[in-house]
C-alpha cells in the first residue's frame, strides 16, 4: 500500500518539548536568584529537574514544591518570579524540531495527508499548534478531548482514520513514545516510525517498522 497519510504525535515528535522545558527552568532559576534565592544556578536547576523526575514532567506545582524543598516554606516573591519567567519563556520559545516545517511542507506538496494524534487536551494542543504555526499544514488534529481515550487505546487512531477516510495500512505513524505511539499504531495495522530524536531514554527495541534520528528522514521512508 502506498502511504497516503503521515500522522504525528505532538510533544517530543514535532515540538522539542524537553529543550523548551530546560530553557524554561534555566530562565526561571535566573529570575528566582534575582528575587533573592540564595542558590547557585546549577544547583537550583538540578533540584527542579529532580522534582520533575520524581513527581512527573507535567507537575503544575513545581515552584511551590521547589520553594518548600529548598526554603522549607512557600516564598511568594521568589515563586512568582520563577513562574513569570517560566511562562514567558514557554510562550516565546515553543518551536518545532529542526526540519519539521520543511518536512510537513514537502508532504503536503507530494499530496500526502498529514495530521496529529496527541494525548494533550484540546486547548493545550491547539495552543502548541498555533505557536508552531503549522495549522495550514495539517489536515486533521485529534486530541485527548476528541475521544476521551489515550494512546495506545485504538479510539484516537480510529478517529484519525475516520476523518481522513483512509485505511490503517495507508498511514505512517510517527511518535517518540513506544508504549503509546508505536504500540498503539502497530496494533491498528499502521506502518510505524519511532522518532528516536525525541526520546531521552536509551531504547533497545522500539518494535517500529522504522527508526529515525531526524524528522526529515520520513521523506525517504514513504
Ligand atoms: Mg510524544
Amino acid at each position: 500500500m502506498p502511504t497516503k497519510a503521515v500522522l504525528f504525535d505532538l510533544d517530543n515528535t514535532l515540538i522539542d518539548f524537553m529543550k523548551l522545558k530546560r530553557m524554561c527552568i534555566e530562565n526561571a532559576v535566573d529570575a528566582m536568584i534575582d528575587a533573592g534565592l540564595e542558590l547557585h544556578k546549577t544547583e537550583a536547576t538540578n533540584i527542579i529537574l529532580e522534582i520533575y523526575f520524581d513527581s512527573g514532567i507535567e507537575n503544575q506545582r513545581i515552584f511551590q514544591d521547589f520553594s518548600n524543598k529548598v526554603l522549607g516554606r512557600e516564598d511568594y516573591p521568589i515563586m512568582a518570579a520563577g513562574i513569570n519567567a517560566y511562562r514567558r519563556t514557554k510562550v516565546s520559545y515553543m518551536e518545532p524540531y529542526p526540519h519539521a516545517i520543511s518536512t510537513l511542507t514537502e508532504l503536503v506538496k507530494r499530496g500526502i495527508k498529514t495530521g496529529i494524534v496527541t494525548d494533550a487536551g484540546k486547548m493545550q494542543a491547539w495552543i502548541r499548534i498555533s505557536a508552531l504555526k503549522i495549522r495550514h499544514l495539517l489536515d486533521i488534529v485529534v486530541t485527548f478531548d476528541d475521544t476521551g481515550k489515550q494512546k495506545p487505546n485504538p479510539e484516537p487512531f480510529k478517529k484519525a482514520l475516520n476523518e481522513l477516510n483512509l485505511e490503517a495500512n495507508e498511514c505512517l505513524f510517527v511518535g517518540d513514545w513506544i508504549e503509546r505511539d508505536i504500540a498503539g499504531a502497530n496494533s491498528m495495522g499502521m506502518t510505524t516510525c519511532f522518532a528516536r530524536y525525541g526520546s531521552e531514554k536509551k531504547v533497545t527495541e522500539s518494535h517500529a517498522n522504522y527508526e529515525i534520528d531526524d524528522i526529515r528522514d520520513i521523506l525517504s521512508i514513504i
